[in-house]
């Protein structure tokens, strides 16, 4: 089983997951695999099987996997928030990536009536050059220690903690926080860095326009696949054989795809001179073979 803690007894590959389809509507957990894809211009690049069902999890390996089949890292990636961690932002950045990858709270942050917490460790005033925080009541937040923390990818992060000096008595106590004691807040300090470069990046034109078209590149396939070619399920056990069934049905799609987008006009140009050209090859060979008739007839003879 490795590191999963489900499998199915038809198919010991597949682990128990939430599926989007839930006919029951009781949160039904059923044998499966966490496909990924990568798509440019709705046609599929890459595609990976993975028995983890959070997404957060399979972007470095789906990385690596798009190099062994093109023999280098991707220059561009775009993806939604459910991909923005540390780790992946890491990843794109070590591989000279352009992380067009959200993080959570980014729509909230796009929205016209946002009005940012207060009292939220990102709204506070941060002195990098003295390491501190300061408090919206203009206290010092000096730094205590460091939490290291552990991914189930096994990444280790580092989270910087400071502490205010006196909380008690303050007036903004119950709005500030609610523990005990003076209060005390965590802050990823690489995290915080690269989420400002991914925000940079989204917020950009260029940015603008990927977040346009990744509503139209991975979800119209999956869209295309599931309900236009009713390509719900597997039909293979093992995950060498979903492999293999999803590789056909990929070329098998981008097929269908390349003569859709094909130049009709051009295509049909193409097409008569080919007709045209086996026509005449077929007129040269009855030509070449009608003076040898007699001598296939005499030979048959
Ligand atoms: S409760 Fe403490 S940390 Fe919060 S505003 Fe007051 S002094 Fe600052």
């Amino acid at each position: 089983m490795g590191e999963r803690n489900s499998y199915s007894k038809t198919d010991p590959d597949a682990t128990f997951m939430h599926m989007k389809e839930d006919a029951m509507r009781n949160g039904q957990t059923k044998p499966g695999y966490n496909l990924q894809i990568a798509t440019e211009n709705q046609f599929i690049t890459n595609f990976a099987l993975y028995a983890n069902r959070t997404d957060t999890l399979t972007l470095s390996s789906f990385l690596e996997s798009f190099k062994s089949r093109y023999h280098r890292y991707t220059k561009t990636v775009v993806a939604d928030s459910g991909y923005g961690s540390e780790e992946n932002y890491l990843f794109m950045d070590v591989h000279n990536m352009e992380a067009y990858v959200k993080y959570n709270y980014f729509h909230q942050e796009q929205r016209p009536r946002y009005t940012p917490n207060p009292f939220s460790p990102a709204s506070l005033y941060y002195n990098k050059e003295q390491d501190f925080y300061v408090c919206p009541m203009g206290q010092h937040m000096k730094r205590i220690g460091m939490k290291r923390s552990l991914t189930p990818n096994g990444f280790v992060t580092y989270s910087v903690r400071y502490q205010a000096e006196r909380c008690d008595g303050c007036p903004l106590r119950s709005s500030c926080f609610k523990a005990r004691g003076n209060r005390i807040i965590e802050v990823n300090h690489q995290l915080q860095h690269y989420k400002q470069k991914a925000r940079e990046l989204l917020t950009s034109e260029e940015g603008i326009k990927h977040r346009g078209r990744r509503c139209i590149e991975p979800e119209a396939v999956f869209g295309q696949t599931k309900y236009n070619k009713a390509y719900k399920r597997f039909r293979h056990f093992g995950k060498d054989k979903v492999n293999m069934d999803f590789a056909f049905f990929a070329i098998a799609f981008n097929i269908g795809k390349m003569c859709r987008k094909t130049n009709l006009k051009k295509l049909k140009a193409v097409m008569e001179v080919l007709l045209v050209t086996f026509r005449c090859s077929i007129q040269v060979y009855i030509g070449y073979l009608k003076p040898n008739k007699s001598f296939y007839m005499k030979l048959a003879a």
